[in-house]
């Protein structure tokens, strides 16, 4: 209980910080934000509700399972050698999921409803098809019992992963001298927004969530958008105008078959 009330507390201090941050200095006037935050906040309830069902059955597996099992407790490691190992690793492994969900058709089909916002704003980081949102348990849930992941690090993880997708898909921008240094380790809103380009070479780069080390070290990580970061096009790629008119198309969305360049 303590878990969930610092889960939520946490999202909506940093959720409301960066709603006043984009207020107030926007970096591209929001034309649908009425439609997209319906959608986006509607995706959210949603994907929580599926968190809660299944979250307490899958840590019951893996606390059944992991009894005395898991990487971490071989190596006989410190604590915190093996809290900051495993929030390395739990980043990690989320770029290369997210690398995974672009790359596999089948899940592009789950991963395209988070790149079909037609804007990007805070809200965008809650945009997450619901099945997207149990894989991710699933595959996170595996890593905890495989290597045998304490409690305290996913949490901080989660907060940190949940905090920063947040941050980098605000609707602004840090200063370009503070940019400059912060992307060497962190990935900042400029660094994001090219990765949700309508251009698939721009999409298919800079995948990191929290860490920008990733895609440095992976080669995906790319600076300015190919026709100048004012004029990067915002949207699902290899479509042209393409937006979902509603909840139900956006639910739908990974069940269709997209003509490109709609
Ligand atoms: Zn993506």
């Amino acid at each position: 209980m303590i878990d969930f009330t610092v889960r939520i507390g946490v999202f909506v201090l940093i959720f409301s910080s960066l709603i006043f941050w984009q207020w107030y200095w926007p970096r591209a006037s929001l034309l649908q934000w009425k439609q997209r935050w319906r959608h986006n906040i509607s995706l959210l309830m949603i994907g929580a509700l599926c968190v809660r069902i299944i979250q307490p059955l899958l840590l019951s597996m893996v606390a059944l399972f992991s009894h005395n099992f898991g990487l971490f407790s071989m190596l006989g490691l410190p604590f915190w050698a093996v809290f900051l190992l495993s929030i390395l690793l739990l980043d990690c492994l989320i770029y290369w999921q997210h690398r995974l969900f672009h790359r596999v058709p089948f899940l592009w089909r789950l991963h395209r409803v988070h790149h079909s916002d037609p804007e990007l704003d805070v809200s965008s980081a809650v945009r997450f098809h619901p099945i997207e949102i149990l894989l991710s348990l699933c595959i996170k849930a595996l890593a905890v019992w495989l290597f045998g992941i304490p409690f305290e690090a996913v949490l901080v993880f989660d907060i940190l992963l949940n905090a920063s997708a947040m941050f980098n898909h605000t609707n602004a921008r840090l200063p370009v001298k503070i940019e400059a240094w912060v992307k060497t380790i962190l990935v900042t809103p400029d660094m994001h927004r090219i990765h949700h380009s309508r251009l698939s070479l721009e999409a298919n780069s800079n995948y990191g969530f929290f860490l920008s080390i990733w895609d440095a070290l992976f080669m995906s990580k790319r600076n300015h958008a190919l026709e100048g970061d004012e004029n990067l096009k915002i949207g699902l790629p290899e479509s042209k105008t393409y937006q979902p008119a509603s909840l139900k198309e956006v639910l739908v969305m990974p069940f269709k078959t997209f003509k490109r360049s709609r």
